[in-house]
């Protein structure tokens, strides 16, 4: 019931953002209405067949939201909570995202409603492929591009190239790679996109640290999820000297006022199934606790909804970096703001992801291999870029940093609508 809620918040949650930027900036009426609806839903039943013989169905979603700006792009999501509905606000999210990262992109999301942890590798391997072959041609490299979202990884995005490749006619086969992002380098992927994201959440706290006078060193922070965005935000964090005192993840709360490692905490996970329970360097506390742990700032890397009117007032943290999509909630929002803590939102927080999947496509469609060092000064640019957009657009507006990058988002879009016009 709980998880219900969740979902049901976060379009709600996305529609209200919206809204509240779409009055502000007085958005062209036409575009609004277009905008507040999504172009395509599709749902696809398939058959699978498991380890033990037995044949199981599973529902896959792919929404594509918007693509007046170019392909829909957006993460495939593994989890129980994804529904049409969940898909729909993780779209949209992504339209705005893409435009405000100034990308030639829409917004798409999609995923599987399963918890992964009850499958082996290989029934994942047979679930992912087909559900990329049900898909078909609903995605395709310059129509609509999938990546890495909660519980898929590089490994699955290699299967979904693999699938799709193998359904093309041999002369297609090898010009269509950048159908998905978020590939093994030794597949097609991006040197640096698995760090991507994780490195453009530390680039934009850089940014507000640096505009709040001060820097990381020695800030104390605690990260919620401590999977590829998590982890590795930490890994940067560690590096500019800001200091890990609690993480959350599904399976438990770890607490070391004196700091965590975030190096040996990953090496733990990683031969735990993932998870960061057991781990030796902090002591379990208990869950409902975590977001009013004493901090600097407060990085949310896992699900949406998080932060609420229930929990918000508990926050001492001056800063929160959304690392996930749509952590906070309206009300939990508002709380915040009265309080004065800052918020950098998670189209501008977290989009270090989707402009390193770009760069993947491009790499791919141009046929070249880009190294790391450019990787990340590309995506340092790119963000700092957005970041200053959105602070300038806060100021004229006299608004929140949320609402600033939703119309520094929709303004791009709303101008492509203008100069095009609408079809017939
Ligand atoms: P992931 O699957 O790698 O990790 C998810 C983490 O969240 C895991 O550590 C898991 O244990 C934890 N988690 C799950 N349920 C939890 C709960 N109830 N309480 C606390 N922790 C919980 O996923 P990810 O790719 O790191 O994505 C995390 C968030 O970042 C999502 O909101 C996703 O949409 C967003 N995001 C991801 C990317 C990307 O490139 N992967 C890009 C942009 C945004």
């Amino acid at each position: 019931m709980q998880e219900v809620q969740k979902k049901a918040g976060m379009y709600e949650n996305v529609r209200q953002q919206f809204n509240k930027a779409a009055d502000l900036m007085n958005l062209d009426e036409g575009v609004r209405k277009i905008l507040s609806s999504t172009n395509s839903e599709i749902v696809v039943n398939f058959p699978v067949k498991l380890d033990n013989g037995k044949i199981e169905i599973f529902t896959g979603y792919r929404v594509q939201h918007n693509a007046a700006l170019g392909p829909y792009k957006g993460g495939l999501r593994y989890h129980p909570t994804v529904d049409v509905e969940a898909a729909r606000a993780l779209a949209m999210w992504m339209t705005w995202k893409t435009s405000l990262a100034g990308l030639p992109y829409g917004g798409g999301k999609g995923g599987i409603q399963i918890d992964p942890t009850k499958y082996s590798q290989n029934e994942l391997e047979r679930i992912t492929r087909r559900f990329t072959f049900a898909l078909g041609d609903n995605i395709g490299p310059e129509y609509d591009i999938p990546a890495p979202d909660v519980n898929t990884n590089a490994q699955m995005m290699a299967w979904i190239a693999d699938t799709y490749m193998g359904t093309r006619s041999p002369a297609e086969r090898s010009a269509c790679q950048h159908v998905v992002t978020g590939k093994p380098a030794g597949a097609g992927g991006l040197e640096g996109r698995d760090r991507a994201t994780g490195y453009g959440v530390v680039i934009t706290l850089k940014e507000w640290a640096k505009s709040a006078g001060t820097t990381l060193k020695g800030k104390k922070y605690i990260v919620q999820g401590f999977g590829n965005v998590g982890h590795w935000a930490a890994h940067f964090m560690a590096l500019e000297g800001a200091v890990l005192v609690a993480v959350q993840d599904a399976s438990v709360t770890l607490y070391n006022a004196d700091g965590i490692d975030p190096v040996a905490l990953l090496k733990y996970a990683q031969n735990n199934n993932d998870a960061i329970v057991g781990f030796s360097g902090a002591k379990e506390m208990d869950r409902s606790g975590f977001f009013g742990v004493d901090c600097d700032i407060v990085i949310p890397a896992a699900l949406g909804n998080q932060i609420t009117e229930a929990n918000a007032g508990d926050i001492k943290a001056k800063v929160i970096a959304e690392g996930a999509n749509g952590p906070l909630s309206v009300d939990g929002e508002a709380i915040l703001l009265e309080k004065g803590v800052a918020i950098i939102p998670d189209i501008l927080c977290n989009s270090g992801g989707v402009i390193g999947s770009y760069f993947e496509w491009l790499q791919n469609r141009n046929g070249e291999i880009w190294v790391m060092e450019d990787v990340l000064s590309k995506l340092e640019h790119k963000l700092a870029d957005a970041y200053s957009r959105v602070a300038r657009t806060a100021s004229e507006y006299a608004t929140d940093n949320r609402t600033a990058a939703y119309i520094e988002a929709m303004k791009r879009i709303e101008v492509a609508y203008k100069q095009r016009g609408i079809f017939p």
